[in-house]
């Protein structure tokens, strides 16, 4: 998920990686490491935190220098953010090293086989099951990409790998999921995860693709499938400048973030849906059936965007398990002596698991014994720590203070969970696991069609830059979607904006509207369908402006709005997804508009510590 380089050449490798980590620093990372050639050994060095920390370490060392390495910054999926869970990984015997971005999912199986056979891992990661596994076939025939080979058989999940052995002058590469490029110079080599680590090297490169695997020598590179048929792949120029990189392209990380969203997606489902039995599998629930059976209440403690998260949560939980769930602002929770015991499940989320209310509504639920369980980004965080049980959301760093992706797969992680508590206390049956199981598949691929949208929601935002006051509207489960819009805009843009049920528009904020004051309607196709049309009706008829979020194809809604932006169309209870992709580029553009400082709004901070 974070970010890879490698150098092989003749030049002295740690500037080159030390260079090309911190190029990549703007991904976001909690650990950092490098591996060389050391005489005739390996040289791990790794530092917790940041990479200047891992520099001082190298400046202590006497006398290093190779001329070949790999190099890491890790954003956590398995195992706390610690200098021993940071990679470079050694095998068991130290003879090689790796470097993994991604995820594997069956590291528990693999670890324990080997375990079995007497091997001793010294991390929690995932990821170093992949040295044991690869060193295994490497010490049987002395082949390095064979043995790689051999070990991905064996692997499921998702890899941006290379790997370095003591006693060979060559760098494997392999890549699966997580994006790998190889950088073409005169008499050396790069490899990296994302084109500004090697910018200022080579501007040649060729994109590995999944499913293959490169052997990179000082002379050469050969580039075969994992059948090791050899593959000729087309070298391409890079156009970006060095300037443009550090967002990859993006002219925010809020916008990058959005676009990430059918990537991360997937990385939240991975490994997580066992689809030859429709069963969801989640690591991470110590809860017993018995507690779930006895389950008297859920009650999700959050904040902001997550809060928003957390009233969806409500709609879905109910809705199949039939448990009442209160949704509760986590800094309102422990003030009004809240009606919970031994029998109920608090979930809490949180971004970046150290928000400081949530951690109070969590203290404050554990005292009067209730049971809680964490959704979060951030590996090892306060909160995953504090927490019962839970599951990460794993959207990956999220760095524009707005949070874009962090919702989306915290939504992703409720879905998950109400599957699995459904499916533990029999209450989802075969022919729903598999309607949403397919539903959450799908999310990708319908994300990128609103994705799609935004040179025209860019275009409809243009026209909004000078309004002081905005409406949200929407209903049933898009009612949270519609405060989350509003969220958005107030957040980055600073324009004041509003959410509501559509219907409770009657009832006061009607007042506001005239032509200074659109509203963005969400009006996908459902029951509520006429009910949302009759409130634009009311808006219309007072001479509002309105901006619909519809469904493809629905000609009615042209006639009413003055803007549309379609969303594909999709089961009712995962409109939620697209409706908000809209809301964030439409919040996005109108702040781009007003040439805000949209990554770091004034006021706001990434992570609120404060109570
Ligand atoms: N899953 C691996 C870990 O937790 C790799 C994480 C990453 O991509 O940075 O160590």
């Amino acid at each position: 998920m974070c970010g890879i380089i490698g150098y092989i050449g003749k030049k002295e490798a740690i500037p080159i990686l030390i260079n090309g980590l911190k190029r990549l620093e703007y991904r976001g990372y909690d650990s950092c490491g490098v591996c060389i050639h050391d005489n005739n050994l390996l040289k791990i060095i790794k530092a917790k935190g940041k990479i200047v920390d891992l520099e001082k370490r190298i400046k202590k060392e006497n006398n290093l220098n190779s001329t070949i390495g790999i190099a890491h910054t890790r954003w956590a999926t398995h195992g706390i953010p610690n200098e021993i869970n940071a990679h470079p990984h050694f095998s068991e015997d130290n003879n090689l090293a790796i470097v993994h971005n991604g995820i594997i999912e069956n590291y528990d199986t693999i670890k324990l086989l080997l375990q079995k056979e007497g091997y001793v891992f010294k991390t929690q990661t995932d990821s170093e099951v992949i040295a044991f596994l690869v060193n295994k076939f490497y010490k049987k025939s002395n082949n390095l990409k064979d043995a790689v080979l051999k070990a991905l058989t064996q692997i499921t999940g998702t890899y941006g790998l290379l790997v370095l052995s003591k006693d060979k002058r060559e760098i494997i590469v392999a890549r699966k999921g997580s994006p790998i490029i190889i950088g073409i110079g005169k008499n050396e080599f790069f490899v990296a995860s994302d084109t500004s680590a090697i910018l200022e090297y080579t501007k040649n490169v060729i994109y590995l693709d999944d499913f293959e695997i490169a052997k990179i020598t000082d002379t050469n590179y050969e580039i075969t499938s994992l059948k090791n048929q050899k593959i000729n792949k087309e070298i391409h120029k890079i156009k970006t400048s060095l300037d443009q990189i550090e967002k990859s392209g993006y002219k925010h990380f809020m916008l990058k973030e959005i676009f990430e969203q059918p990537e991360k997606i997937k990385d939240a489902l991975s490994g997580r849906i066992d689809f030859k039995n429709n069963r969801i599998v989640l690591g991470g629930i110590c809860l017993t059936k018995e507690f779930f059976k006895n389950i008297n209440k859920i009650v999700i403690v959050a904040c902001g965007t997550s809060w928003h998260c957390a009233l969806i949560g409500k709609f879905v939980l109910e809705k199949y398990l039939r448990i009442s769930v209160e949704v509760d602002y986590a800094s309102e929770f422990r003030y009004r002596n809240p009606i919970i015991d031994e029998n109920s499940l608090v979930i809490a989320i949180s971004q970046s698991g150290e928000t400081a209310d949530t951690l109070a509504a969590i203290k404050e639920a554990k005292e009067k014994k209730a049971k809680i369980f964490g959704i979060v980004n951030v590996v090892g965080s306060t909160i995953a720590r504090t927490s019962d049980c839970g599951i990460y959301t794993r959207a990956g760093p999220e760095i524009g203070v707005a949070s874009t992706k962090a919702f989306t797969n915290q939504l992703v992680s409720l879905w998950l969970l109400t599957l699995f508590i459904g499916q533990k206390l029999n209450k989802i049956t075969e022919k729903e696991t598999k309607e949403i199981i397919n539903n959450l598949n799908n999310l990708p691929e319908k994300i990128k069609i609103v994705l799609n949208e935004s040179k025209k929601i860019k275009e409809i935002a243009s026209k909004f830059k000078n309004s002081k006051n905005f409406l949200y509207l929407g209903r049933g489960i898009n009612y949270p979607i519609a405060l989350e819009g509003a969220l958005k805009l107030k957040e980055i843009s600073y324009i004041h904006a509003e959410g509501y049920p559509a219907a409770e528009m009657k009832h006061g904020p009607i007042a506001l509207i005239d032509k200074n004051m659109p509203s963005v309607f969400i009006i996908n196709k459902n029951k509520n369908y006429d009910k949302i049309i009759s409130n634009m009706q009311e808006i219309k008829a007072r001479g509002g402006i309105i901006i619909s979020i519809a469904t493809k194809g629905d000609e009615q809604i042209l006639k009413l709005s003055d803007h549309t932006i379609f969303v594909p169309k999709m089961d009712t209870q995962f409109t939620t997804f697209v409706n908000v992709i809209a809301m964030q580029l439409l919040a996005y553009y109108i702040a781009d508009h007003k040439n805000c400082e949209i990554d770091k709004p004034r006021n706001l901070a990434k992570s609120v510590t404060v109570e």
